[in-house]
């Protein structure tokens, strides 16, 4: 999968795509991530990318040129007809695990990150990206969020993680939680791991795990549980 992520802040992108899952997915080249500068765009001297609304409100404005110029780019080089546009922003439909095994499945995804308070809004009624929040609150810039869709996807792609069904026992995956687990030492400060972990018996841990991860899903999210039942019915 090719990711693009158009920013005008590259250096609050690039330092997390040198660590731990996602630097893994580069180096097994299941991915490609590009960072395009946005100021790289802007044909003003200053490398200018933002100005003042119209009607006077508060806050700088991403302007339109520089990032159609940059999509556009984008598109060329890499020959893409039919792009993936995602938008970042409070305003869209709240990120969801499902909507991660979605973008998995693509074989590019090109990122827009907003900034400031926010970008001209012809960007958006031309470009219909798939807009995307990452919760009900305010964040200064699109970057962490896409950091954070990115993530959640990456992981998902077949051969990135060692085992895939580690993947698929986490939450949200099946509209539950993930169970509880426990490591060495069996015994820590009289706090003991649950007999089951230790008995070997697989067919019995896994009905444990199912059943606590059942029992955190109905204690912690039940809303997750009446999600599932929608589903089947
Ligand atoms: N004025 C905008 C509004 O109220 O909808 C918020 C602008 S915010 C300060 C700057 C940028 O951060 C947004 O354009 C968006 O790209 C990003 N952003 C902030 N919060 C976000 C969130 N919860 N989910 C996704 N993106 C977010």
């Amino acid at each position: 999968m090719k990711i693009h992520i158009i920013t005008a802040f590259p250096n609050l992108i690039l330092s997390p795509l040198e660590e731990s899952i996602i630097k893994r997915s580069q180096e097994k080249q299941l991915v490609e991530i590009f960072v395009h500068n946005l100021r790289d765009y802007s044909t003003d001297k200053h490398h200018k990318v933002d100005d003042y609304p119209y009607g006077g409100a508060p806050g700088m404005i991403l302007k339109p040129e520089p990032i159609f110029a940059c999509i556009e780019s984008i598109l060329e080089r890499f020959k893409i007809s039919n792009p993936n546009l995602l938008f970042l922003t409070p305003q869209g439909k709240t990120f969801h695990q499902s909507k991660a095994v979605e973008l998995s499945e693509k074989d590019h995804l090109i990122f827009l990150c907003g900034h400031y308070k926010g970008i001209d809004e012809r960007i958006r009624d031309y470009w219909k990206m798939d807009e995307i929040s990452i919760g009900d609150y305010v964040l200064t810039g699109g970057e962490l969020p896409t950091l954070v869709v990115i993530d959640s996807v990456i992981r998902l792609i077949p051969g990135v993680i060692s085992d895939i069904e580690s993947a698929r026992t986490d939450s949200f995956y099946d509209n539950r939680l993930d169970c509880p687990y426990y490591t060495r030492p069996e015994d820590f400060r009289g706090l003991k791991v649950p007999e089951v972990l230790l008995s070997g018996h697989h067919a019995n841990i896994q009905d444990w795990q199912e059943q606590k991860a059942r029992e955190k899903t109905q204690k912690y999210r039940p809303d997750l549980l009446n999600n599932n039942k929608k589903k089947k019915d």
